[in-house]
């Protein structure tokens, strides 16, 4: 019953993030302003708007131009519905991450969604939601070791590995004169650092390049690529902090146990 409430408010905060991935990259104020058609410019009612059933009542069409609605709007309003549900369920099995953890989590989970999106379709990050993502890891992080010991003496450890995470991107930036990585990337890094500390941080690395070697050597074989065109790499790096941020410990753990 809580699963059904969670999978509602994901998918209300998934509308959201729509909003979100189309207002971005086109400068509107996302604050003020009701929803329009893209097609027709038609202001959209509330009864336009509600997550998934909308798109399922108007069989995909604008109810005012007929033209078909972009499946990206209950994909993501899907997406972060099961996400969210994903998120309760990994706290009700793992209880000792506090609340604290759980709706840090769930805010990460929410801005990734618009980083790997906004990537995917436009090649671009967006320092403003990057920099939210690392204010709310900062101030989880200090939260998180005022209220436990353990955490205490691994603040520093997050710290560091955020300042790592900045300094490895930069180092790239640098050295390609900002052809291999934007800035973007630098940021994205400090965060992950910051979220998943120094061992997780090396997890979700070595994620985001073995996903994203295996998805452009399937685009080059494909044709739909040349070696030279760009890849959107912070596509990547979200899925390596979201796998590392959940399975981070064991797959690491896992790792060392081949090794002994
Ligand atoms: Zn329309």
């Amino acid at each position: 019953m809580l699963y059904i409430l969670w999978f509602i408010l994901g998918s209300v905060i998934g509308s959201f993030l729509n909003v979100l991935i189309y207002r971005l990259p086109r400068q509107e104020q996302f604050v003020r302003g009701g929803s329009i058609c893209p097609k027709c410019n038609h202001v959209l009612k509330a009864k336009d708007l509600i997550p998934l059933l909308s798109f399922l009542f108007l069989k995909g069409k604008c109810r005012y131009c007929q033209k078909n609605i972009s499946w990206q709007y209950p994909i993501i309003e899907f997406v972060t519905g099961v996400l969210f549900v994903f998120v309760a369920y990994y706290h009700q099995i793992n209880m000792d991450f506090g609340d604290i953890m759980f709706w840090r989590n769930l805010i990460i989970v929410a801005g990734l969604i618009v980083v790997f999106m906004t990537d995917l379709k436009h090649f671009l990050l967006f320092d403003a939601v990057t920099w939210f993502l690392v204010i709310v890891a900062v101030i989880s992080n200090f939260v998180l070791s005022v209220m436990s010991v353990s955490w205490q003496t691994s603040l520093w450890d997050f710290g560091l590995a955020g300042i790592a995470g900045a300094l490895f991107f930069w180092l790239q930036h640098a050295l390609s004169r900002g052809s291999w990585v934007g800035q973007g990337d630098i940021y994205l890094g400090l965060l992950m650092g910051l979220l998943l500390g120094p061992k997780n941080l090396m997890v979700a690395l070595f994620f985001a390049y073995i996903l994203g070697a295996i998805v452009s050597i399937i685009l080059l074989l494909r044709k739909k690529k040349q070696l030279k065109s760009q890849v959107p790499f912070g596509v990547f790096l979200t899925l390596g902090t979201f796998i590392a941020m959940f399975w981070g410990q064991k797959i690491l753990s896992w790792y060392l146990s081949l090794l002994s």
